[in-house]
């Protein structure tokens, strides 16, 4: 008898035993997917783990259905890989696979797929299943994979659907059709006829006399001529032309090129803006390092050979991506492959755009906003270590392509919350998921940031992760500069309008005036938090969330930012019938109104969640910013990631003191790392940058230190505080969230498993909280936090943890409540 081990794609910690022929036995390698029944009806795409000979005993082990693969995709590295995860973060091992693979790799009998719209298809090349599938999306918008079992019927489906993914004919329901269309640039080359160089000079004999379209031609030739001298062209013919280029480097009209392309000389071409860029290959002339960027970077290697991780810390501006490419460069030339690692947000062609510039097509990006198969294709050059994937720019989720070969991950921007995944699980910290891989590959991990988180900088202090600083700016460009903008006074002495002080206006009239952009931040999105009645004070909730509505005067609309509930905006007060209703608060869409009042002709650009969805939602605002179609630039914390801007002069920081009294042990740290953030946006070219924060608390300690780029007192002071109050890096914290739709019952359930985790853990235990937003989508919810001091057996305490969590499940009242686990909350 002969059986395999799997993990099925759902939250179940165990795996499970399928019964297989011999033959199966002997073609099955680990890594290899499956498609087996699971459950009465469904089929699930499993992932084979182990073959062996021990039927198990609790259940009778059912037969596979087929093998999906014929060589593995998953290696043993991202196995073992993906159980650590599962047992460091207390989650299901099938958490872990469903959330690591692209979904297209994980059909189940419930998939919903479509057809592709607009994609010409020749009916002649399908084979006869993929005909009846095809046919049958003719007549019904979408199919469950179920659906086309019984139209084919057979079980054996998923490898024909898998087929017509590829071949881009079907879709999984769930991916948002893309409308944006990339930037089309317009090319011009000779027309076909000429291809071989026949005729030119019968044709330039033509032109005698069309003196105008003649030198147009000329000119053509020559930038043909010089793109081969740098030697570009020889890759796929010549370096394409742009219109625009030519007609400058002619001084010549588009009219006259028109009337070439009548005659059928010239031809017109378009290719997608980012198409481009692929096809440079290493640039030539190699990046010059400054001497503080060489220092590190020398720095960097002698600490690789002693340390497994190193923390770069640059002030904003440093020269840090620099340094990351030399490194790269070092990996690359032995053949390894390179992770680099971003916060989801900053994922911008920008930088994509910086390290294909010098690594040509060997830059791959894996991002969540990417289809399905794009990040097939990622997954697979990643698996058969393609040169075209030997770096891999992406998110926290890249953490999980079969990386085989690795030398080096990047995290850049290591400071940012967003690596921590919150929701659904696994609940990791992709930083520290990084380490802990790059440990099975021997690789180096190198963390990058101007303001390191606590923790971080923590183990760099103590000898355990390398450390190496740059305290100047690339190029000697200074520090902004820094001024502090007291709105208790301003606000007394009536120097106000709006959310403006008159210092801040000022600062933004002088910078326009030298043809300077500005950026303006602030922490909220929406025009204005919240709605409230002047007679009575009723502030309009959620009925879902115990939450305010936001008011969007864009659609005047309130909206929930948790549900996403919407409803129009009330001309009266709901409780009291009032007409006199007033907005407090304040976000960026209502700065960006007052700005328009205070600066009439200047052109304005918003960036927040609302102005940036869809797959390039973020690109187009940035793109439009550098090229200065927009002067002053209103956002939220998008802002603070990483960009480079060189025309920026001036940041101003609406109000410093919403972040600060968020009510979180980490919010300090956080409003340091945010404002200096934000703040390094400014004078990154030569001239000094002016940043303008405003603020009821001038004096406080997290302010002051902003002010004086003192990211070391920040980070002294927090330490302390940290170890007082029984905070990570001293204590590890490990939350568990209980919800339930029955208030009472949760009480109870909550209560309960507080008692007996604070008499078995001999550790400290708090809660049950309420936490200051105790309902969402109707669900009540409690909190429960662990604290586990550093000397303390983490293992054993996770276990102890899970018994108890197991006891909890047992009762029977209290086996509805859903109880999320977060190992190391941030
Ligand atoms: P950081 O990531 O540390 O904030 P960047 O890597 O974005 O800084 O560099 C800041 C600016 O300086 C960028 O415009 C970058 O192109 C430029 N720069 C940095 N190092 C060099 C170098 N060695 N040669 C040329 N330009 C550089
Ligand atoms: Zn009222
Ligand atoms: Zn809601």
């Amino acid at each position: 008898m002969y059986f395999v081990e799997v993990i099925l794609p759902l939250s179940l910690a165990k795996t499970f035993t399928y019964s297989i022929s011999e033959t199966e036995f002997h073609y099955i390698k680990i890594g290899m997917r499956l498609a087996v029944p699971f459950g009465k009806s469904k089929i699930y795409t499993a992932l084979a783990i182990q073959t062996h000979q021990n039927q198990p005993t609790l259940y009778d082990a059912k037969e596979i259905h087929q093998i999906l693969d014929e060589i593995p995709v998953v290696n043993e590295i991202q196995i073992a890989h993906w159980q650590w995860i599962a047992s460091y973060y207390m989650c299901a091992i099938g958490d872990v696979y469903r959330g690591a693979m692209p979904s297209a790799l994980l059909l189940e009998s419930e998939t919903i797929i479509s057809k592709k719209t607009n994609e010409f298809i020749d009916e002649s090349k399908l084979s006869d299943d993929e005909f009846l599938i095809y046919q049958a999306l003719l007549q019904q918008s979408s199919l469950k994979v179920q659906d086309i079992m019984s139209i084919l019927n057979k079980k054996n489906i998923f490898p024909v659907v898998q087929k017509l993914i590829d071949k881009n004919i079907l879709v999984l329901q769930e991916e948002i059709l893309e409308t944006y269309k990339p930037k089309l640039i317009r090319y011009i080359r000779l027309h076909s006829k000429y291809e071989s160089n026949q005729g030119l000079s019968e044709l330039l004999e033509t032109l005698k006399s069309a003196n105008k379209q003649k030198e147009i031609i000329l000119r053509y030739f020559q930038l043909i001529a010089s793109n081969k001298t740098r030697g570009e062209a020889e890759r796929s013919g010549a370096k394409p032309i742009a219109v625009k280029k030519l007609i400058e480097a002619a001084e010549s009209t588009m009219a006259i090129v028109k009337a070439l392309i009548d005659k059928e000389i010239f031809e017109e071409y378009y290719i997608q803006e980012d198409r481009i860029n692929f096809q440079g290959k290493m640039k030539e002339e190699s990046l010059k390092l400054s001497e503080a960027q060489g220092n590190a970077f020398e720095e960097i290697k002698n600490n690789f050979d002693s340390k497994e991780v190193c923390l770069l810390h640059g002030v904003t501006s440093s020269g840090k991506t620099e340094i990351y490419i030399k490194l790269i460069e070092d990996y690359i030339a032995i053949g390894k492959q390179v992770l680099y690692l971003l916060p989801e947000i900053a994922l911008t062609t920008q930088l994509v755009e910086r390290l294909r510039e010098y690594f040509g097509n060997k830059v791959a990006v894996f991002h969540s906003k990417f289809n399905n198969n794009e990040r097939v294709e990622v997954w697979k050059q990643v698996m058969e270590n393609s040169e075209k994937s030997q770096i891999v720019i992406g998110a926290r989720s890249a953490l999980f392509l079969p990386f085989s070969n690795l030398g080096l991950i990047i995290v850049d921007e290591e400071h940012e919350q967003t690596f921590k995944q919150q929701d659904p699980s696994p609940r990791y910290h992709a930083r520290d998921a990084a380490i802990v891989l790059a440990n099975s590959h021997k690789a180096k991990v190198l963390l990058g940031s101007a303001t390191p988180s606590i923790e971080t900088y923590f183990n760099a202090q103590s000898g355990k992760y390398g450390l190496v600083e740059i305290s100047e700016r690339f190029g000697n460009v200074m520090m902004p500069d820094i001024e502090l903008v007291d709105l208790k006074d301003k606000y007394f002495r009536k120097k106000m309008s709006g959310h403006f002080s008159d210092t801040l206006i000022e600062e933004i009239t002088t910078a326009l005036s030298l043809g300077e952009q500005v950026i303006l931040f602030q922490n909220r999105r929406g025009f204005s938090p919240v709605v409230e009645c002047m007679t009575c004070g009723h502030v309009p909730q959620c009925q879902q969330c115990d939450v305010s509505l936001t008011y969007h005067k864009h659609k005047n609309q309130l909206r929930c930012h948790y549900c996403g509930y919407s409803m129009a905006n009330p001309t009266s007060c709901h409780a009291c019938s009032s007409p006199h209703l007033t907005t407090k608060g304040f976000g960026t869409e209502q700065i960006q109104q007052e700005l328009v009042a205070l600066f009439p002709d200047t052109k304005i650009g918003r960036m927040d969640q609302d102005t940036t969805r869809g797959k390039f939602g973020f690109e187009k605002i940035i793109d439009s910013f550098k090229n200065r179609e927009i002067d002053v630039l209103v956002g939220t914390q998008m802002l603070a990631k990483g960009l480079d801007f060189d025309n920026v002069s001036l940041v101003g920081i609406m109000n410093a003191d919403n972040m600060l009294y968020h009510p979180d042990f980490r919010a300090f740290e956080r409003s340091f790392q945010m404002m200096t953030q934000v703040s390094g946006r400014s004078g990154r070219s030569e001239k000094r940058g002016k940043v303008i924060i405003q603020t009821y608390n001038p004096n406080h300690n997290t302010i002051q230190q902003v002010t004086n780029n003192d990211y070391v007192g920040m980070y002294k002071e927090q330490l302390y505080e940290r170890q007082i109050y029984k905070y990570p890096p001293y204590f590890r914290l490990v939350k568990l969230t209980l919800k339930h739709r029955d208030f009472e019952k949760l009480k109870e359930g909550a209560m309960w498993l507080y008692q007996v985790m604070q008499q078995n853990l001999n550790l400290p235990v708090l809660g049950p909280e309420e936490p200051s937003i105790s309902r969402i989508r109707n669900e009540y919810i409690r909190t429960i936090m662990v604290k586990i001091p550093q000397n303390h057996s983490l293992q054993g305490t996770k276990k102890t943890i899970r018994k108890m969590l197991d006891s909890f499940d047992s009762v029977s009242q209290f086996r509805v409540i859903k109880v999320a686990v977060n190992v190391d909350f941030y």
